[in-house]
């Protein structure tokens, strides 16, 4: 008899199948183990490509803001800090943006990109700080001169035409240059090469300036200004003027123009050119468009049928709430919409053609007319102007300018005039101060002149008794009419 001996023989069972179970597990710890690290480094991987992808800036490959500001902190941080920085602003971009849309503006910047990099010597960093501004970091020192030298290689070649998708565009960029200074922080260097930037924009664009301490002055003013601004509103400062406007055969008056005026309390005088785009720029252009609206609409709706045009700034033309604002002053005023004009410019037609031909055509649902202002400057052609239900134009004052002795000017205007002609347009012209110019004019057919020859803009009491109280006869201008003694250049060429 041989004794049974089970713990051998539950051995020999089992041993196999837990040595296999145990090599499995064995075989799936490794297999979980090398998943893992695999994880891990593919989480590594992303998590830097995470952050390059967070410093880099998608379109160009630059690195982008945070990054620049990052590596301009770590140069400032040394003991003794040498650099400086460039801030690059592009001039005209929002312009070809808007005309050419979003992916011709993203291949301008490319191009851009590619001849800013290329006029760089070795070591300066170039980076896209959004839209279209770039900056450059050069370490070490440097001499004024030399930075200059460098920034007015780069705005000359961004002077240089570009060509995207066939088209030709024509740009230009600004540049402030900043030094460091002991102490400088990273914020306050991209502060002074900025202001320096809006310097040389403020010269004329398309040159670069170095940043002085006074520059501060400027900025502070500008804003000083917005601020006065809003007072002005608060306190009723601004008044408004009203400029004739009359038929270019009778040389009656048959509308008005009306103007704002700012009478600063301690500057004097602020022009218009100035104020409404400092408005624009902070806003308060909306609120102070109504204001002008409401108090023109209230005068005019005293005076016999006269038709009044008051100027509308894009930003105003662009807010939700315009149609309803206007809606509500002609209630509030009595004023019948159909003496109202408004006059608009051709940059937000070209951003938002569908948007803004819709705000048109509720606006003249409602009887209101509306002419487009400073015809002829911009990049809108007769033919676009098609899409819009337009009811006049008006030649930019630019052309009656040059209109008695630039032969391509006057066949430009006259070109404009007859097309407009052709699309029942009617042209007023804008500027006039001779004879010979509104003779000009009306012979080229252009239906109503306004200019200081008739007028200049005064106040409502002053146009009430200058222009409506029986005084409103033809002027007699001599060489006007049958007399006539004046000829547009190009008629004298052929
Ligand atoms: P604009 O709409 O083209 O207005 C015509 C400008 O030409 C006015 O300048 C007017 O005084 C001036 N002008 C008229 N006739 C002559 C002339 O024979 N010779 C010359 N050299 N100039 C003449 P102003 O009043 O300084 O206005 C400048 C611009 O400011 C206006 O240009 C318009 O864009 C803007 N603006 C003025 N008032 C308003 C306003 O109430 N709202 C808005 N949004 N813009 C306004
Ligand atoms: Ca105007
Ligand atoms: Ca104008």
């Amino acid at each position: 008899w041989q004794s049974q001996r089970p713990g051998p023989m539950l051995l020999a069972q089992v041993l196999p199948p837990v040595g296999l179970l145990l090599l499995g597990l064995v075989g799936a710890v490794a297999f979980t183990v090398r998943s893992l690290a695999r994880a891990a480094r593919s989480l590594a991987a992303s998590e830097a490509g995470a952050q390059q992808l967070a410093c880099q800036d998608m379109l160009t490959g630059l690195p982008n803001r945070r990054a620049f500001f990052n590596q301009l902190s770590a140069t400032l941080r040394a003991p003794l800090p040498r650099c400086a920085i460039f801030y690059i602003d592009l001039d005209g971009f929002k312009e070809v943006n808007d005309v050419f849309g979003h992916d011709a503006g993203d291949l301008l910047l490319l191009e851009v990109t590619e001849r800013v990099r290329t006029a760089l010597p070795a070591g300066i960093v170039l980076a896209r700080l959004g839209g279209d501004e770039f900056a450059l970091l050069a370490s070490g020192a440097h001499e004024p001169d030399d930075l200059l030298r460098i920034a007015g290689r780069i705005c000359e070649r961004m002077l240089r035409p570009f060509v995207v998708n066939h088209v030709e565009l024509q740009i230009g960029a600004s540049i402030g240059v900043a030094i460091a200074a002991p102490g400088t922080t990273a914020a306050d260097l991209l502060r002074q090469a900025d202001v320096a930037m809006y310097v040389a924009k403020d010269e004329g664009k398309g040159r670069a300036r170095l940043f002085r301490p006074s520059m501060d002055e400027g900025v502070r003013a500008a804003k000083t200004l917005e601020a006065d601004l809003r007072a002005a509103l608060e306190t009723d400062q601004i008044r408004l003027v009203y400029q004739p406007i009359v038929d270019a055969e009778t040389q009656r008056l048959s509308s008005a123009e009306v103007l704002a005026r700012w009478e600063h309390p301690t500057l004097g005088p602020i022009s218009p050119s100035v104020f409404i785009p400092a408005a624009e720029t902070s806003g308060l252009i909306v609120a102070l468009g109504e204001r002008i609206l409401r108090e023109a609409c209230q005068q005019a709706a005293r005076w016999p049928e006269l038709k009044i045009s008051v100027n509308l700034s894009p930003v105003q033309f662009r807010s939700v709430n315009l149609l309803q604002s206007i809606q509500q002053i002609l209630v509030d005023t009595g004023f019948p919409a159909r003496r109202l004009e408004l006059e608009i410019t051709e940059g937000y037609l070209l951003a938002q053609p569908e948007a803004a031909a819709r705000v048109i055509r509720q606006l003249r649902a409602l009887g209101i007319t509306i002419s487009l202002d400073d015809f002829g400057t911009g990049y809108a052609s007769i033919g676009f102007l098609r899409r819009f239900e337009l009811d006049r134009i008006k030649l930019d004052r630019s052309y009656v300018v040059d209109l008695a002795d630039q032969p391509a000017s006057a066949e430009v205007a006259r070109a404009i005039v007859a097309l407009a002609r052709t699309l029942s347009l009617p042209v007023t012209a804008e500027g006039v101060e001779t004879t010979e110019q509104a003779v000009l004019l009306s012979q080229i057919g252009c239906a109503r002149l306004q200019g200081w020859l008739f007028g200049r803009a005064v106040d409502a009491l002053s146009f009430e008794r200058d222009w409506l109280q029986g005084k409103n006869r033809p002027l007699a201008l001599p060489g006007y009419g049958s007399d006539n003694v004046f000829t547009l250049p190009i008629a004298a060429q052929t």
